[in-house]
């Protein structure tokens, strides 16, 4: 789950980092007062979207909305006008996609003076399972393209858990970033906050881009965005109360909902099966045959049938789906239970795509007379290979 920009900034604000003073609005007639309360004479206006990139960014709805997403202001009039310029627009950035996401809440703070920008984050490397940082010199880029290019602008190592953070961990980073003097120290505190903060509220990601030196020699967190550990977040209510559910693919919100493990892609085969192995080989598969999956989705081992009826209503909802494969292996779960909730899911929403069932195994006969005898125009398959080709041929006519 990720928090917005003003979320993660106050965080960072209670335990210890530097961050500028700042305010939220979601409505146009907070503005004023918002930025009142600030020090100027500089205010930085920033749309808070769960997506980066917003001050290379640009509003769909063209002229009136012309500029990106970060923007500065020098009085609090000029604030409100660019408040009112955001709010409810769509603001489209490199990660966003073509279609943008909504503007529906702002952050005002107090502008800072730049001397340089730093690249700071840290996540949990998978390789070698332990918190690490990463740090450049080549901040308010993506880091993506610094890897791309010069690579060795960037610095990567892992935090031993058994030790953790650590003062020589702190000094690496700062002498990697040319950090001079009492800098160095103020590096060894604020990487020790973050790494503390990190652990404590597990966090998957920690981007601070920029990290900036001001020109008193100051650091700060200019930027901040933080992704948290969703099977962790029962452990944290208030980082669950956070949640802004207008960020999220409304499909893999229902299906949260639901408890399927769901995750929305681009392709055109919606897929339903048990299994998240039998899941990745199905995706496979399909490529294979030379088309891609709209969604990867494992209905679980006990699914019921109001869970296959719900799975398959938000498949059918993705527009970008052109056909629809069902790949079960019944073991837990059982053909019948599958074939009922497809029948009643299809009997409610219709079908428009077409649609291959591949059962096997647990009420494998059963499963298979409940879809006949609902007189469904399924396209019937013995194995996945079958499946797969018969679900692309129908796609591609
Ligand atoms: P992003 O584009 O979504 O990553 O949003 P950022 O918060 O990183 O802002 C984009 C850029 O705006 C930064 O890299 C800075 O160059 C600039 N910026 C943000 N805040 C300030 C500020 O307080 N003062 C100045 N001068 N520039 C700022
Ligand atoms: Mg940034």
């Amino acid at each position: 789950m990720n928090i917005h920009e003003y979320q993660a900034k106050a965080l960072l604000r209670d335990h210890g980092a530097p961050v500028s003073d700042g305010r939220a609005v979601l409505r146009a007639e907070e503005a004023k007062m918002a930025a009142g309360a600030l020090e100027g004479p500089i205010w930085v206006v920033k749309a808070q979207i769960h997506a980066g990139g917003r001050g290379k960014g640009h509003f769909a709805e063209g002229d009136a909305g012309a500029g990106g997403g970060v923007r500065l202001a020098r009085s609090v009039e000029e604030a409100e006008a660019e408040v009112k310029r955001m709010l409810g627009r769509t603001l489209v950035t490199r990660q966003t996609g073509p279609a943008g996401k909504q503007v529906n809440r702002i952050y005002i703070e107090d502008g800072s003076d730049i001397a340089r920008e730093l690249y700071l984050a840290l996540l949990v490397d998978r390789a070698s399972s332990r918190v690490s940082f990463v740090a450049s010199t080549e901040g308010g880029m993506d880091i993506e393209e610094v890897a791309a290019t010069t690579p060795e602008r960037i610095v990567s190592f892992a935090v031993d858990p058994a030790t953790g953070y650590q003062g020589f961990h702190g000094r690496r980073i700062a002498f990697a970033l040319g950090l001079e003097g009492r800098q160095v120290k103020q590096c060894v505190a604020l990487m020790g906050a973050l790494y503390r903060l990190f652990v404590a509220k597990d966090m998957e990601m920690l981007e601070i881009n920029p990290l900036i030196v001001t020109p008193g020699g100051e650091l700060k967190c200019l930027d901040a965005k933080m992704g948290f550990d969703s099977n962790a977040l029962y452990r944290h209510p208030d980082i669950l109360a956070l949640r802004d559910e207008t960020e999220e693919d409304p499909k893999e919100l229902a299906a949260s909902q639901h408890d399927l493990n769901y995750i929305a892609l681009d392709g055109e085969i919606g897929c339903m099966v048990n299994g998240a192995g039998l899941a990745m080989a199905t995706m496979d598969i399909i490529k294979l045959y030379g088309s891609e999956p709209a969604n990867f989705l494992d209905v679980g081992g006990g699914a019921t049938k109001e869970k296959v009826t719900e799975a398959f209503k938000i498949i059918t909802s993705d527009p970008n789906v052109k056909g629809i494969l069902i790949n079960i292996f019944g073991g837990i779960m059982r053909c019948d239970i599958i074939a009922e909730g497809v029948v009643e899911a299809v009997t409610e929403v219709g079908l428009e795509v077409p649609l291959v069932v591949r059962l096997e195994g647990t009420n494998v006969e059963k499963g298979k007379e409940i879809i006949e005898a609902s007189g469904l125009n399924v396209i019937a398959a013995d194995d996945l290979s079958d499946a797969a080709e018969k679900i692309v041929k129908a796609v591609n006519g």
